[in-house]
């Protein structure tokens, strides 16, 4: 909040991908460039590649170019992650006074550029996985993995409304935990009707003075006992069979207007700010064919480790976590996969060394 009248206003799209963009003086970044030795097939190999450039991908860099395992992150056409989409953050570690979030990813970049990842602006958009070394296409370009690090992401749905799109950031929201807190005393509506909605509903109640409850449906999908917390919390106010038409506003979101399902007729009601909770998609399409996705779609983990229903290939970041999906939840993911890769790689080249001694012994 700019003062304690305005709804802080998280801007759309700032200072999109500059930040991010601007490669480490003296890295080896070359957007879409091969960036390391190819195979006599034209492959360019690795013993670490990293997909995604979010928190959880850059973090996984971080430490795995730390430890010299000299990772290629192939990134993704629009690298960053879903900081790129907002402005302050108020909430990682390390920055008392907030920071933008391209600014931050951008921080992250040049971070792991500095002890030598090598990052590709590219989407992977396919991969074969059965079996080492593991292989990826983007670009056009073969990679080569002896270990693969997944770190894809989770897109927030929005409901695709023009108005929508245009006060993002401006009152309008998918992260309640992220955004709440600009919110103190304001009169929000939270849009869907599962127990994500419910939940987000209840945890604005904190800040809000007034949180509408919008759902398309008759009935809540979310657990019983939700829906009565929800219910009977004095600060929400329920609106079933109502649908989310235009969200209202100039420079900040003013009102919603809503259509009625059940009956003829709409209404506007005046507010500060939406939160859409209707759900996120995990980034897992390339993965599919072989990596083990959870009943909601995310890429299933060990849990004690990262790692994934593939020997060598480890998950992290948002793309597996529906429950936390914060930027210092994903960094933290995306050093245990590095940590966890490192040492798969580790126990893997001392298992095979002897092996191919004795072979090329008994070769002689
Ligand atoms: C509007 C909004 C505001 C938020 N504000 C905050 C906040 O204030 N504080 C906070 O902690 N969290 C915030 N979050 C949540 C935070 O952004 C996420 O939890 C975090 O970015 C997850 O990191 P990640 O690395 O797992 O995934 P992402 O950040 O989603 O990054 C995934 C990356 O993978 C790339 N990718 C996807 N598919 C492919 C592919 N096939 N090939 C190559 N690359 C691919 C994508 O392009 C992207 O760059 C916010 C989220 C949103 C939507």
């Amino acid at each position: 909040m700019n003062d304690d009248t305005t709804p802080k206003t998280k801007s759309p799209l700032a200072g999109l991908n500059l930040n991010f963009l601007a490669p480490a003086e003296g890295s080896q970044t070359a957007s879409m460039a091969p960036v390391a030795a190819t195979t006599a097939g034209g492959a360019v190999s690795a013993r670490v590649v990293i997909v995604g450039s979010g928190p959880a991908g850059l973090t996984a860099a971080i430490y795995a170019a730390r430890a010299n395992l000299e990772p290629i992150v192939i990134g993704g056409v629009v690298g960053g992650g879903q900081l790129m989409i907002t402005s302050e953050v108020e909430n990682y570690p390390g920055f008392p006074e907030g920071i933008q979030g391209p600014e931050l990813m951008g921080l992250f970049r040049k971070q792991a550029e500095r002890f030598g990842a090598r990052i590709v602006d590219a989407d992977v958009d396919r991969v074969n996985l059965g079996g080492r070394p593991f292989r990826l296409w983007a670009a056009g370009i073969e990679y080569r993995a002896e270990a693969v690090i997944v770190a894809t992401g989770a897109e927030a749905i929005w409901l695709g409304l023009e108005s929508e799109t245009r006060l993002r950031g401006r009152g309008v929201s998918a992260c309640a935990t992220c955004d709440g807190f600009f919110f103190r005393d304001k009169t929000i509506a939270v849009v869907g009707g599962g127990d994500s909605a419910l939940e987000e509903a209840l945890f604005l109640t904190r800040f809000a003075s007034k949180v509408h409850l919008i759902h398309r449906r008759d009935a809540f999908r979310g657990s019983k006992i939700m829906q009565a917390r929800a219910a009977s919390h004095p600060k929400v106010e329920l609106h079933l069979n109502r649908t989310v038409e235009e969200i209202l506003g100039g420079e900040h979101v003013e009102a919603i207007r809503l259509g009625k399902t059940n009956e003829p007729g709409e209404e506007t009601l005046p507010l500060d700010g939406v939160f859409v909770a209707i759900g996120h998609r995990p980034n897992v399409a390339v993965f599919r064919d072989w990596l083990e996705t959870d009943e909601r779609g995310y890429l299933r983990i060990d849990g004690a480790t990262t790692a994934s229903n593939i020997d060598g290939v480890f998950v992290s970041g948002d793309v597996d976590d529906h429950r936390y999906r914060q930027a210092v939840t994903a960094a933290g993911e995306g050093c245990r996969a590095a940590i966890d890769a490192e040492r798969w790689l580790e126990a893997q080249e001392a298992y095979e060394a002897p092996r191919a001694a004795a072979g090329a012994a008994t070769a002689h």
